[in-house]
């Protein structure tokens, strides 16, 4: 490569990286030898493989159990796709189709946004949302603070030859960018877990989670959270909350899911808070955006087929034209809701899509 074009590479390179802000005093940062530093209180950051850590001391959590993720990216380093559909490994099996869902995005169809628009995924992940939003969209920066889905998502990008994703590695609490830069911001299945491992109220915490995105987007910008509902059906019948592994604790009132959870051994009590569709609106209105719309993703928002707007006429068509296959007892009680109004407040999850 020539001297001038390495030399351009290198520039464009850090441009974007010259665009964050410092964590302690909001100065805009310099892109040094290897690293990004505060012109103003000296502060500094190391990059690595072009992508700043602005946290190296996150607990692991994966779909993929830590140990066999040394695994996953080894074979990672040839295809990252190859490494998930040859696996023999049923955790690795079993999360591949989540990774490789390009689907998971189409939530963006739903809100109107131009092509050059700049995204933010919180909570990246392996990769899918933001892969699926880079091809459609300008620039997107994926943050994530765990190391080992920093590597994974470096290894797909670059197979896939996308450049317009900027991997952060960072937490959500630590954001290290300027105030309305924004178009889209995501947050999929994160709201859920602000509050664990972390001192306060969950609900305060979400609010501040919430209100901290707010500032990041642009006038009219939009905060998109797929989340699950507070009251899917199979919570009321002992089902398990995903996400504490603990029944009863998402549909008891607060105080007592955090009683019973704290009889049931966790030492923190109830901390993955969910909501009903009312409760999600309220917070978000809470939180600085002026308008929520809220539609059912079907079957979850973590594979959605189908988004079906919360009104009674298109929610009934839907279940009429494409989940006609409910029978017996499934068949007698889904009608009874229906008739009450009730069905469509006792799906599974929602996507979410909030402007500033
Ligand atoms: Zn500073």
């Amino acid at each position: 490569m020539a001297f001038e074009e390495q030399a351009l590479r290198t520039e464009t390179k850090a441009a974007w990286l010259q665009e964050l802000r410092c964590l302690g005093c909001r100065a805009r940062l310099h892109a040094g030898d290897g690293n990004v530093f505060c012109p103003v209180c000296g502060e500094s950051w190391p990059v690595e493989d072009g992508i700043p850590r602005f946290i190296s001391t996150f607990p692991y959590w994966g779909e993929i159990p830590q140990e066999n993720m040394t695994e996953v990216l080894s074979q990672a380093d040839k295809s990252w796709r190859t490494a998930l559909l040859t696996s023999s490994d049923p955790s690795v099996k079993r999360a591949s189709e989540m990774i490789l869902n390009l689907d998971r995005a189409n939530f963006s169809l739903l809100a109107d946004l131009p092509p050059q628009s700049r995204v933010l995924d919180l909570g990246a992940g392996m990769g899918a949302i933001s892969h699926s939003l880079a091809i459609r969209y300008g620039e997107v920066v994926a943050v994530e603070p765990v190391t080992e889905r920093v590597s994974f998502m470096r290894r797909r990008f670059e197979q896939e030859g996308i450049r317009n994703v900027r991997i952060v590695q960072t937490s959500l609490w630590d954001l290290p960018f300027p105030d309305g830069s924004f178009d889209l911001i995501v947050m999929n299945g994160v709201l859920e877990w602000v509050a664990t491992g972390r001192q306060g109220n969950p609900r305060r915490l979400q609010e501040t989670a919430l209100k901290s995105a707010a500032r990041l987007l642009k006038t009219g910008g939009v905060l998109y959270v797929g989340i699950e509902n507070r009251f899917t059906i199979g919570y009321f019948v002992g089902c398990r909350d995903p996400h504490s592994g603990m029944p009863w604790v998402t549909v008891l009132p607060r105080f007592l899911a955090n009683f019973y959870a704290r009889r049931k051994g966790a030492a923190d009590g109830y901390r993955n808070y969910l909501y009903s569709r009312a409760g999600y609106e309220k917070l978000l209105r809470k939180s600085g955006f002026a308008a929520v719309d809220c539609y059912l993703a079907i079957p979850s928002y973590n594979h959605p087929k189908f988004y079906v707007p919360m009104d009674d006429r298109a929610f009934s068509y839907f279940l009429r034209t494409f989940s006609a296959n409910a029978t017996g007892l499934r068949q007698v009680i889904r009608r009874l809701m229906l008739r009450l109004g009730l069905a469509k407040h006792l799906e599974h999850s929602f996507a979410l899509l909030a402007t500033k």
